[in-house]
């Protein structure tokens, strides 16, 4: 397989086994305790099948995330859908046990492999901007940049279906340990570089990358559908500083917003 190729997704994903010859692969740390979606759609129906006490974390952990999401509201979040998901995504069960207390602290953690997973501010933030005057669930969304699969799983909260891409194998592996405990049917965990988009799964009403390149790769842009929007972190040539954009796809072309300055990984091509 070259550089270049998608795993075709299916229920689970499976990995293109030859992809991974030669490459290290490595198995999420298991997490303690992690509960389980009856129906990932709906925050509502979620059942515990183990005492909700996080190793590490000391108490029920939705009391964590009450916190985080208080803090988001008070950080200028207001999408009940985005709170909502935050509310509902166990961010302790995607990182590693040992850092599962720093959890739902405004913070970005290694998830190996030298890349990290975001802020839970910057995820809302990105996922807030993606939804932005949508109403109901969005559509197909597509995520480039899996990582440990956190920011998959609250876009599963909230769009139809979503494709998640990551082009680091380990990576790749690890989301879908972290992923196994809930039963989040509407996620397609791709391998593959996802700077080519992925065309099987277009048209896209929302793409959101968490890696930043100097320019928003052209595929997404034929990937996306007519009403749709991309949110992802561009870096500028000259200043060398990254700016979260927004491109907008109406009928008329397309509108190109520069947000704030953020800090993102580098967006790379092909796979590893
Ligand atoms: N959303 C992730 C954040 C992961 S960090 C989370 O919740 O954990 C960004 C990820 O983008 C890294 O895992 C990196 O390997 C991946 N990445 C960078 N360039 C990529 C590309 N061209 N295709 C797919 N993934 C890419």
């Amino acid at each position: 397989m070259n550089g270049k190729s998608t795993v075709k997704p299916s229920f689970p994903a499976k990995m293109d086994l030859s992809v991974g010859k030669g490459v290290k692969t490595h198995v999420a740390a298991p997490v303690a305790q992690k509960l389980q979606f009856v129906n990932p759609s709906s925050a509502s129906k979620l059942v515990k099948i183990a005492p909700a006490i996080p190793q590490g974390l000391g108490m029920d952990s939705s009391t964590f995330r009450a916190r985080m999401v208080r803090k988001l509201a008070n950080q200028g979040i207001t999408d009940a859908r985005v709170l909502n998901a935050m509310q509902t995504t166990h961010r302790h069960s995607f990182v590693d046990t040992a850092l599962a207390n720093q959890a739902y602290e405004d913070t970005s953690l290694p998830i190996g492999w030298g890349q990290t997973i975001s802020k839970p501010n910057v995820v809302a933030r990105m996922v807030e901007l993606l939804f932005e005057g949508k109403k109901g669930n969005l559509g197909r969304v597509l995520e480039i940049g899996t990582g440990c699969g956190y920011q998959a799983a609250v876009l599963s909260h909230i769009a139809h279906e979503v494709y998640s891409i990551e082009r680091v194998a380990g990576l790749y592996e690890k989301a879908r340990e972290n992923f196994r405990p809930f039963r989040i049917k509407n996620t397609h965990l791709l391998f593959g570089d996802g700077m080519l988009g992925f065309p099987k799964g277009a048209p896209y009403t929302g793409i959101i990358a968490a890696a930043g390149g100097d320019a928003i790769p052209q595929a997404w842009v034929d990937q996306l559908a007519v009403g749709g929007r991309i949110v992802a972190p561009v870096t500028n040539k000259v200043s060398g500083e990254q700016s979260l954009v927004v491109v907008d796809k109406t009928e008329s072309g397309l509108t190109r917003t520069v947000l704030e300055l953020v800090q993102f990984v580098p967006l790379k091509s092909g796979v590893t």
